[in-house]
């Protein structure tokens, strides 16, 4: 299932200016209410935990936030926030609160990591959508041990320190009261058993790199600072435990012809001097194939003629944007004797500035305010 990540602002329901002290207000409230601890691991509510971590990751780094705030979701050509797992948002609770949030011992299921790559889509494909398979690289089961980590004929031995369980219990002090806590075990680092002799396919580890394919629904619209998540299309969890998910980012391939501005598509229109006088209608190559565009007879150069309806589709709404094509008057710089004739038969040519009812300075604004 495709989402599309939803902006970091509207997770913590803050405004775009609002103040470090407001951002820990809203991290502080939501972080409560959505604690797996309170909330009998409902699966909404640890995915609403992580999502305000994430978000209040990003916001209370200064400069995370301005790139935030400069590309959004960003790709792989801008810095990266990815990887926010589940584990991290505890971490961070811990931080913010004081320790005793809850640390998870790692010898049961435990969910895989997230994965982040962007894919090249053309300009067709962000506006009208598309379906694509995608390779991942990642992490398979070793086949050598089964995943065991074990040199074949070998096994794990349970982990003295902590009887195989992984964790080892201490009393702490939380925003919830007094909790015994429990701490992976520093010996075995959470695992409960000690490997004596490692695969030596995967040293150990129980997955190799692999890949894996992908069918993925690219919804139209998308853009180079939207980020599709895909859920549980991420690293497959140790121990049989849950996939992450994939986090999808695109690189849109430049138009010949036209240039994206968020909804709508800008269209550079060359014109003749003689169809900016007398006016044409000119079959143009939209996204949808030729459109005629109307041209009136006395189009000035730098006019904008809006087609309705012909740009790029919302990502959520689906609403579409239009296409605006700007007129360019093109001169000619080479006239046959003929031409020339003609234009020397037109006059014009008195020595001084030729007469316009709107002042440059006035057609030049409304170029500029489409
Ligand atoms: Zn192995
Ligand atoms: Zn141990």
């Amino acid at each position: 299932m495709a989402t599309v990540k939803r902006d970091y602002y509207e997770v913590l329901g803050v405004s775009r200016d609002c103040t470090p002290e407001q951002l820990k207000v809203a991290y502080r409230k939501l972080a409560m209410q959505y604690h797996p601890d309170r909330n009998n691991g409902d699966k909404g509510a640890e995915e609403q935990f992580k999502e305000v971590g994430e978000a209040y990751s990003v916001l209370s780094d200064p400069q995370k936030r301005q790139r935030y705030d400069a590309f959004g979701h960003v790709d792989g050509a801008q810095p990266d926030f990815g990887n926010f797992s589940f584990d991290s948002a505890f971490d961070l609770f811990d931080m913010f609160f004081g320790g005793g949030g809850r640390r998870r011992a790692h010898t049961g299921p435990q969910r895989g990591d997230d994965l982040r790559m962007n894919i090249e889509i053309t300009f067709e494909e962000a506006v009208f959508g598309a379906k694509r398979t995608v390779e991942v690289p990642r992490a398979t089961l070793c086949t050598e041990c089964n995943g065991s980590g074990a040199k074949p004929g070998t096994s794990a031995t349970k982990c003295a320190t902590c009887s195989g369980s992984g964790q080892v219990r201490r009393t702490m002090q939380s925003i919830f009261g007094q909790v015994a806590s429990v701490t992976p075990c520093p010996t075995c680092h959470g695992e409960g058993q000690v490997i004596q002799e490692p695969c030596t396919v995967c040293r150990g580890q129980g997955r190799i790199q692999g890949r894996h394919t992908v069918e993925v629904t690219i919804p139209a619209g998308v853009d180079d600072d939207v980020t599709l998540r895909l859920t549980g299309e991420g690293e497959p969890g140790p121990r049989g435990g849950p996939a992450g998910d994939l986090y999808l980012g695109f690189r849109v391939k430049p138009h010949p012809n036209l240039v994206r501005r968020g909804q709508d598509l800008l269209y550079e229109l060359p014109i003749s001097v003689t169809q900016a006088v007398l006016g044409d209608t000119i079959a143009i190559t939209t996204v949808d194939g030729e459109h005629p565009v109307e041209v009136a007879p006395g189009t000035q150069p730098g006019r904008q003629i809006k087609m309705h309806g012909l740009g790029v589709p919302h990502v959520r709404t689906g609403r579409r944007g239009d296409l605006i094509c700007v007129v360019r008057v093109v001169v000619p710089s080479h006239l046959s004797h003929q031409d020339r004739a003609l234009y020397e038969q037109l006059g014009g040519r008195e020595g001084k500035p030729a007469e316009v009812k709107k002042g440059f300075f006035d057609s030049l604004r409304d170029a500029f305010r489409g």
